[in-house]
């Protein structure tokens, strides 16, 4: 085992036994079926730049409506949609962003999103990316969570947490953070898929921007600077 593959897993093994199975992505419908893979589509979309329970208000408004589908989506006046999602916030600009990504995937598959899905990772990856408005981590979210393939999701946390604890400078980008874990890690989708879990969650209550909580933390007992990047991160 290489050492970086060996000091990855033995963080992870921290985090998993401080936090539990963290049985991502959260969906009501569950990800193996096609209301839940479409629910984690648009999660994914709706959750940038605002806190989950606010995409979950954002959903519930579209389920209760009855408009929690691509077609419906698809065919909605954007100002009615971004009404209905207006609790996720940038209500205008996700709306169009919502109906660009119903657009694509109806243009390619119809309405059957588990169809969309059901590619291999690199196309599905390229497909997605081509969607105005579907980034990096989006895409990779939408692979890992709804289309349950490889392909290893980076955020501000990861980026964060792996350079305070010396694992990538601050000239690292995205694709080099997803290269580290890809080729370190086991080809394991359920493995990928609680990992990038774990370090959101650490992110979120423990290795904060500006004040990092180590004491308590969960990677506290892993060699550390909690005052790495505080200019950049
Ligand atoms: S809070 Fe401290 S120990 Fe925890 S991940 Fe951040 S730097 Fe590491």
């Amino acid at each position: 085992m290489s050492r970086i593959l060996q000091k990855l897993m033995a963080m992870y093994e921290a985090m998993r036994k401080h936090f539990g199975h963290r049985a991502w992505w959260p969906s009501q419908d569950g990800a193996d079926t096609p209301e839940g893979k479409l629910e984690i589509c648009l999660g994914a979309i709706l959750t940038q730049n605002t806190s989950w329970r606010n995409v979950e208000a954002a959903l519930d408004n579209l389920r209760a409506a009855g408009r929690l589908s691509l077609t419906d989506i698809d065919a909605m006046p954007p100002e009615q949609l971004a009404e209905l999602i207006r609790p996720a916030g940038y209500f205008n600009v996700k709306a169009r962003r919502l109906k660009d990504f119903a657009a694509a995937v109806r243009a390619a598959a119809g309405d059957d999103v588990a169809g969309f899905l059901d590619r291999p990772a690199e196309t599905l990856r390229e497909e997605l990316l081509a969607i105005r408005g579907v980034g990096l981590e989006t895409a990779d979210s939408m692979i890992l969570y709804a289309a349950g393939k490889p392909s290893f999701v980076v955020d501000a946390y990861t980026f964060r947490i792996l350079v305070r604890h010396g694992l990538i400078g601050f000239d690292d980008d995205y694709a080099s953070v997803k290269a580290l874990f890809e080729s370190s890690l086991p080809d394991d989708v359920a493995l990928w898929n609680d990992f990038h879990a774990q370090l959101v969650e650490t992110g979120k209550r423990f290795c904060k921007k500006r004040r990092p909580q180590c004491d308590g933390c969960p990677l506290e007992p892993f060699e550390h600077d909690p005052e790495a990047g505080m200019e950049y991160l």
